[in-house]
């Protein structure tokens, strides 16, 4: 019987535990995950991580003697495979049953699959956890043409990598333009222009029919031909995992619903992180599921609190970053109920941002290379969501005008 049991050893889990010692709550926590690994952080995967610039141990989220230390119980290589909530108890694949006082299920999710023959080929690869990215450093090593089915962040991050590594590198994005579901237009464009002026190929609206090869991957067929491939990366998405607690009964769409303090719609559970759902004020009142760290640790901090009885509901505007060759970008807000954009800065210079508006009110910014822009636009953000501000266009088009 664990006072806390801990669903999922990743970013939101880790920062349940973390803010419970915090708090000076003294209950038993276990942290329960699949990998073999103690909780680490997956940005860098598809970054310094891929690009051999950082050591595994600086992966991890605490020293290896943090949990124990701090009464933490690592739980690794066990998964989860049913919940009973009535019983307010888990059964593991270890074949045992554990009992809590609070579950929280924060177990992420798996890379979306391509729905095509060929996917279960060798050299056919994924980028979620450290394991899949050793596997394929070790193969990059001798690839020499690598097709990335995904022109999303993590897919143009590998890309940027790779390329600079000296790899002949082919992103296939089936809309049409790349980072269509996160970005504006122009950021878009810009990006694209990036990669292929560093020598990746770009090429948009494909349609993947098969990955060919027999045992091995040697080339993917689209609708507009072959193309030779000694690996592939396949980047376009996760599916959150939901299966075990949607089997328990809990209420789940796209990700376990949960309300402003993280709960879901069985007592004592919640859930946070990547996989849960939550009508959030920066999607002006929609209901969306993050994935970013910001929101993995914000969602853990809001849990820590109900549990020790200092409930806050969870608010928080949303950020994120992507590193792709020497480019920083910095998004924060959320920009998908945007109905105007305006650009400040001029992109021809490599440091410009684009501001989203709804209404008028400043809802999201994608800032590149303008970390300024980005500091001082999260209270122009926070004032047109929260309080419904209007800035003047004409200022703030004016990228010498600083937000503030
Ligand atoms: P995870 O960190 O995925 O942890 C979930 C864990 O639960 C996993 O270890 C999983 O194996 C385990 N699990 C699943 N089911 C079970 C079960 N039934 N029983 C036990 N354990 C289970 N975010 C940013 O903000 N900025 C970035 O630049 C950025 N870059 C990224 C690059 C890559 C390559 C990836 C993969 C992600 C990136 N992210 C980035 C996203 C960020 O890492 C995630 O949002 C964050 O890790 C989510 O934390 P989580 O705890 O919800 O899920």
């Amino acid at each position: 019987q664990y006072d806390v049991l801990i669903v999922g050893a990743g970013q939101a889990g880790a920062q349940v535990a973390m803010s419970l010692r915090m708090a000076n709550f003294e209950g038993s926590i276990a942290l329960i995950g699949t990998e073999p690994d103690a909780p680490y952080e997956r940005p860098p995967l598809s970054k310094d991580y891929l690009a051999g610039e950082k050591a595994a141990d600086r992966l991890q989220l605490r020293p290896a003697d943090f949990w124990t230390s701090r009464n933490i119980e690592l739980r690794l290589g066990e998964r989860v495979t049913a919940v009973d909530a009535t019983a307010h108890n888990a059964t593991t694949d270890r074949g045992v049953t554990l009992g809590y006082r609070h579950l929280v299920w924060a177990t992420g999710g798996p890379p979306r699959a391509l729905p095509v023959p060929g996917g279960n080929l060798a050299g056919v690869h994924v980028i979620r956890t450290r394991a899949d990215v050793d596997t394929l450093r070790a193969e990059a090593e001798t690839a020499t043409n690598i097709i990335i089915v995904g022109g999303g962040y993590i897919g143009l991050e590998a890309a940027a990598v790779l390329s600079k590594a000296g790899k002949h590198v082919t992103v296939l994005e089936a809309m049409d333009r790349v980072l269509a579901r996160v970005a504006g237009e122009p950021v878009s464009r810009f990006y694209e222009a990036q990669h292929r002026a560093h020598g990746v190929t770009i090429v948009l609206g494909a349609k993947i029919e098969k990955f060919e090869g027999e045992g091995r991957v040697n080339a993917v067929r689209t609708a507009d031909g072959v193309l030779p491939a000694d690996l592939v990366i396949v980047g376009i998405g996760i599916v959150p995992a939901v299966a075990e607690l949607a089997a328990a009964g809990a209420k789940v769409s796209n990700g376990i619903e949960v309300d402003n303090l993280c709960r879901t719609s069985l007592p004592d559970v919640f859930a946070i992180g990547d996989c849960a759902f939550h009508v959030n004020e920066y999607a002006l009142g929609n209901g969306i599921r993050l994935e970013s760290v910001q929101n993995a640790i914000d969602q853990a901090k809001t849990v820590a609190g109900v549990i020790t009885g200092a409930p806050k509901p969870y608010h928080a505007v949303p950020w994120f970053w992507s590193n792709q060759y020497d480019l920083k970008l910095q998004t924060v807000g959320l920009s998908g109920g945007h109905d105007a954009t305006v650009t400040r800065g001029d992109p021809a210079s490599g440091s410009w941002s684009l501001v989203y508006l709804n209404k008028g009110r400043v809802v999201a910014l994608d800032c590149i290379n303008a970390a300024r822009d980005f500091v001082q636009g999260k209270a122009l953000v926070d004032a047109g969501v929260m309080q419904g501000l209007v800035p003047d266009l004409e200022l703030l088009k004016n990228s010498e005008v600083p937000l503030k």
